[in-house]
């Protein structure tokens, strides 16, 4: 598990109020009144709780917690659980209302969520761990369920804490509820393919992109921010696919060659070293030049904000995939927009977390098992549709892949809205 915290000399981010001034330019296209327009942008449940935490030394260290649901038109609430010492309310509002568009665009009967409890999971043990994410999952209880709300891994988390997460909740219940969190272990109901889902979609997508603008997957290059649950699956996958790695980041440094890296060999360093720096197959770099590599395709995988006013301008690479959610500030969208940079948005681009979830939770509820060949054939057509249906989107209206993306989540988040009308 590792979290990336933000460079001291880059702007704070502020992925709320990028993702709010996203949903008020699709609301201004779509023309709605500010009554829906309210319903839209206001989170429907926030719960902010505290968690004594017992450590090891035998001390208490009391931390915050939080589970945001935004909207719950179209289902049950869906999102991760992230665990980073940047977590703030404002930031889970903003996660969580990006799910809501994420599964609405691709079409999975979800609501959007998201939780994070204010904590660097680097400097906590396995059990304390533990202890953290059983008493958060007892407090955020009566709010999660098959039917109610269902968290997955995010920064920070991995499928040992979804483990954690369905066993206190099944306690609760008296009962094994498997449909409670998706992500988690093979052995306990999750899916195959879901570890590597995210990244998967991913490059399907940057695949899809990189030919729509010209450019053969196997004559690219690429840079990938992050090398945890997105970004290095992302790099394994796109170099087989033949594109050239060129460089890749991750919490403690980043490594480049102009050659390509050999990400097999990356890997087999991380798993020794539990660190991308230091490879030796590669030259050392500082870790925000991994974005300003010359590619053609770079996959910010890491946090919110780190493309931003400061950068836009320095990034080579003409398609920008978003692996990571909300790496986009508002102000570089504007400058990578104005200088024709492709930018495929989070709520497209890693959406293949959340599909596989969904099919994790199909199969946990059904108690039926699907294969890998099910699973993955069914993320692909997913992903392609909706890469079609938004490009196509952008240019019969002449916007930006994110602006169309946005529109076509939020419309049919209002018109799910509208058909159920407002109760009482
Ligand atoms: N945390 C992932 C995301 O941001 C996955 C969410 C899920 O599977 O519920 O999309």
């Amino acid at each position: 598990m590792s979290t990336l915290t933000y460079l001291d000399a880059s702007p704070r981010p502020d992925p709320l109020g990028d993702a709010q001034a996203q949903l008020s330019a699709a609301v201004g296209i779509l023309g709605y009144d500010d009554g829906l327009a309210g319903m839209l942008a206001a989170p429907r449940r926030q719960l902010t709780v505290s968690i004594p935490l017992r450590r090891d030394d035998g001390s208490v260290e009391v931390l915050t917690g939080h589970r945001v649901q935004h909207n719950l038109s179209r289902g049950p609430a869906k999102g991760g659980l992230r665990f980073s010492p940047d977590v703030t309310l404002d930031e889970v509002r903003a996660l969580a209302m990006w799910m809501t568009w994420k599964c609405a665009l691709l079409d999975v009967p979800y609501g959007g969520a998201k939780g994070g409890v204010r904590i660097d999971p680097d400097r906590y043990s396995h059990g304390e761990l533990e202890r953290v994410t059983r008493r958060y999952t007892t407090e955020i209880s009566p709010f999660i369920g098959p039917e109610r709300d269902i968290p997955a891994p995010d920064v920070g988390t991995d499928e040992q804490t979804m483990a954690w997460v369905m066993d206190t909740y099944s306690h609760q219940s008296g009962h094994t509820v498997l449909g409670v969190a998706t992500g988690k272990p093979l052995a306990l109901g999750g899916s195959l393919g879901r570890a590597t889902a995210t990244s998967r979609g991913v490059v399907h997508v940057a695949l899809a992109a990189l030919l729509d603008v010209g450019i053969e997957p196997a004559e690219a290059a690429a840079a990938v921010e992050g090398f945890g649950k997105v970004g290095r699956y992302t790099a394994r996958f796109l170099a087989e696919a033949g594109v050239r790695v060129l460089g890749v980041s991750d919490a403690h440094g980043a490594v480049a060659a102009a050659g390509g890296l050999d990400i097999s060999a990356l890997e087999l360093h991380v798993d020794a070293h539990g660190t991308v720096a230091g490879f030796p197959g590669g030259e050392a770099i500082a870790r925000t030049d991994v974005l300003e590599l010359e590619v053609d395709l770079l996959v910010p995988a890491a946090v919110e904000g780190t493309i931003n006013a400061q950068n836009a301008n320095r990034i080579h690479a003409m398609v920008i995939v978003e692996g990571a959610n909300g790496p986009t500030s508002e102000q570089a969208d504007d400058i990578l927009r104005s200088r024709g940079v492709v930018v495929v948005p989070d709520i497209l681009a890693n959406a293949g977390g959340v599909i596989v979830s969904y099919f994790e939770w199909v199969q946990a509820n059904q108690a039926y098992w699907w294969s890998a060949d099910d699973v993955e054939s069914r993320l692909k057509e997913r992903m392609l549709q909706a890469w079609n249906g938004v490009q196509q989107k952008a240019r019969s209206h002449g916007v930006s892949l994110r602006t169309a993306a946005t529109v076509m989540a939020v419309e049919r988040v209002a018109n799910a809205h509208l058909l159920r009308g407002l109760y009482p």
